[in-house]
């Protein structure tokens, strides 16, 4: 594959060099000089609107160089980039030229407009000779059409040394509309030191991210990936990221208890070089280009009246966690009306947006398990204080925000944990008859925690004590959906190992949820084929934040 790919962009070289114009040219030869290929950490689309899209790369020839310049000069390079309606650019509708700047780590963000709506587009950079890699995006359907339907794909959770990232590969393969990265995207960790339960199959490059440099080489290594370049390369993303892309369990300006910058100072220069590397490495909008220690990464994206993503951020502006973090069942503090986990500005401007929406469904984008989950089956209740319900007047100001304006159908999609859980949201989750107000789908981690099992003995008596949960798998993979006018069908897709490259790929469970009905109606179950119950597990924990506390 990687062959033939190769000689397909050689030939299109020479279609390419024809039609830049001539002014131009004595600039090419100008970097020409650059002796390598640029071009090793891929391309990206993102943030799709009905007239545009942005496209995304970065300059590096040497990826890993641990001053996280990739190996390029400090000078500004120019980038030629094009926009075609078919794959081998003949039909060239969008073409020019931007600097590659070393004050945003040779990043590349062209914020395209113009475009028509709903329509599949191919691009591709140019730098001296070498051309990048193709890519593939679509812009967003006109505001007011009813699309016909959307396929979209969420992931989350992907450490480089747990495991390969094939579950990207098949993201990639199943070339969706859209895909939803809802964080953890990297991990901070030096070399070893968040070991997987299966062994590490290869090594972070670099010490612990904490200065820009750091942030950047991490960045690129993770770039380098094939997988990950591939589903990059698919179709647009939506990012939002949670706490591994600065530090584990962040939580607005306080760092982690073990926090290699314990200091307040020190933590916030580290948040800052961590949102800069983020926005340099993602495709993301100039609205979203960090000042200081501030970076808007909340946001909407309107797919027709068909779904309005709801693209949230629970880590920049939230309260710390109440009682130091972790499982607890005796902390009055998760209910105090004063804390909050989106922050006050967030949280008016999502409420906000249930009120303007006319969208069919209203998706939120975000890091943290929504639901309740009480992982103690007696009478006891024990839950989590840094997922929502460590917040619950924060969620109950958000359910009721949409009930008060009436959202058709809300879904909730969610990250974090390395595992899949399909949930009913319920007004009172003390009450498993209460009514339904929504939905939760949770996904799995691309390779966070190892090969991971289909189930644990102690799954069924967890699902007991939360009836609203009706599904939990712990291995790897992905979830993938078809939105439609009159239902979401949400297939939850698994990889039976993550330390061994090639894995299939296969659909362990899925559900719909018809249009209004706020209900999981399961439509398929995969028969578990071989025993993976080697011990006895919590299945509470293998959480993130359960694991990396462990690492410490
Ligand atoms: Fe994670
Ligand atoms: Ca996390």
């Amino acid at each position: 594959m990687h062959v033939s790919r190769r000689i397909l962009l050689a030939s299109s070289v020479a279609a390419a060099a024809a039609t830049v114009p001539a002014t131009a040219r004595a600039e090419e030869r100008r970097h020409a000089t650059l002796d390598r290929d640029p071009f090793t950490l891929g391309v990206a689309s993102g943030d799709p609107a009905e007239d545009g899209v942005v496209l995304w790369t970065r300059l590096a020839t040497d990826p890993l160089a641990e001053d996280g310049m990739g190996g390029m000069p400090d000078a500004v390079i120019d980038v030629a980039w094009e926009v075609a309606s078919d794959e081998r650019f003949r039909h060239r509708v969008a073409a020019g030229r931007e600097q590659a700047r070393p004050d945003r780590g040779h990043s590349i963000h062209i914020e395209l407009t113009g475009l028509d709506p709903n329509t599949e587009y191919h691009y591709r950079f140019k730098v001296g000779h070498w051309l990048s890699p193709n890519g593939r995006t679509r812009t967003a359907p006109a505001r007011d059409s009813m699309p016909e339907q959307l396929r979209m794909s969420f992931a989350s959770c992907s450490q480089y040394e747990h495991g390969y990232f094939t579950a990207y590969r098949h993201i990639a393969d199943s070339a969706p509309d859209l895909i939803l990265h809802l964080g953890d995207y990297q991990y901070e960790y030096k070399k070893g030191m968040y070991l997987s339960a299966d062994g590490n199959v290869r090594d972070h490059e670099g010490p612990e991210t904490v200065s820009l440099a750091n942030y950047r080489q991490r960045h690129a290594q993770y770039k380098t990936d094939p997988d990950l370049q591939a589903a990059h390369a698919v179709a647009p993303w939506l990012v939002v990221w949670d706490d591994h892309e600065v530090e584990n369990n962040w939580a607005g300006e306080v760092p982690e208890e073990t926090s290699e910058t314990p200091n307040r100072e020190d933590f916030l220069a580290r948040r800052a070089a961590a949102f800069q590397a983020y926005w340099e490495n993602m495709p993301l909008r100039r609205s979203s280009v960090p000042e200081g220690i501030d970076m808007q990464l909340y946001r909407r994206v309107e797919w027709g009246r068909l779904a309005r993503f709801h693209m949230l951020d629970t880590r920049q502006y939230r309260d710390d966690q109440a009682c130091g973090d972790g499982w607890h069942s005796e902390c009055p503090d998760v209910h105090d009306e004063s804390r909050s986990i989106t922050g006050g500005a967030q949280e008016d401007w999502l409420i906000d947006g249930f009120h303007s929406s006319r969208a069919r469904w209203d998706l939120l984008g975000q890091q943290v398990f929504f639901a309740q989950r009480d992982s103690d089956i007696g009478p006891v209740k024990r839950t989590s204080t840094d997922a929502w319900d460590g917040y619950t007047a924060s969620r109950d100001r958000i359910v009721q925000g949409w009930v008060d304006a009436e959202v058709r159908n809300p879904v909730v999609l969610t990250g974090d944990v390395h595992t899949h859980w399909a949930c009913e949201l319920l007004a009172d989750f003390d009450d498993p008859d209460s009514k339904r107000v929504g939905v939760e789908l949770v996904t799995t981690s691309i390779s966070s925690g190892g090969d991971g099992v289909d189930s644990v003995p102690e799954d069924n008596q967890a699902l007991q004590a939360n009836r609203h949960i009706k599904f939990r798998n712990a291995q790897r993979g992905w979830v993938q959906t078809t939105i439609t006018p009159e239902q979401i069908d949400v297939d939850f897709q698994v990889v039976p190992f993550v330390t061994e490259q090639d894995a299939p790929a296969y659909t362990r469970r899925s559900y719909t949820v018809a249009d209004g009905d706020r209900t999981l109606h399961q439509t398929y179950d995969r028969p578990v084929e071989r025993s993976v119950i080697t011990e006895s597990t919590d299945p509470f924990a293998g959480s993130d934040e359960n694991a990396d506390d462990t690492v410490r």
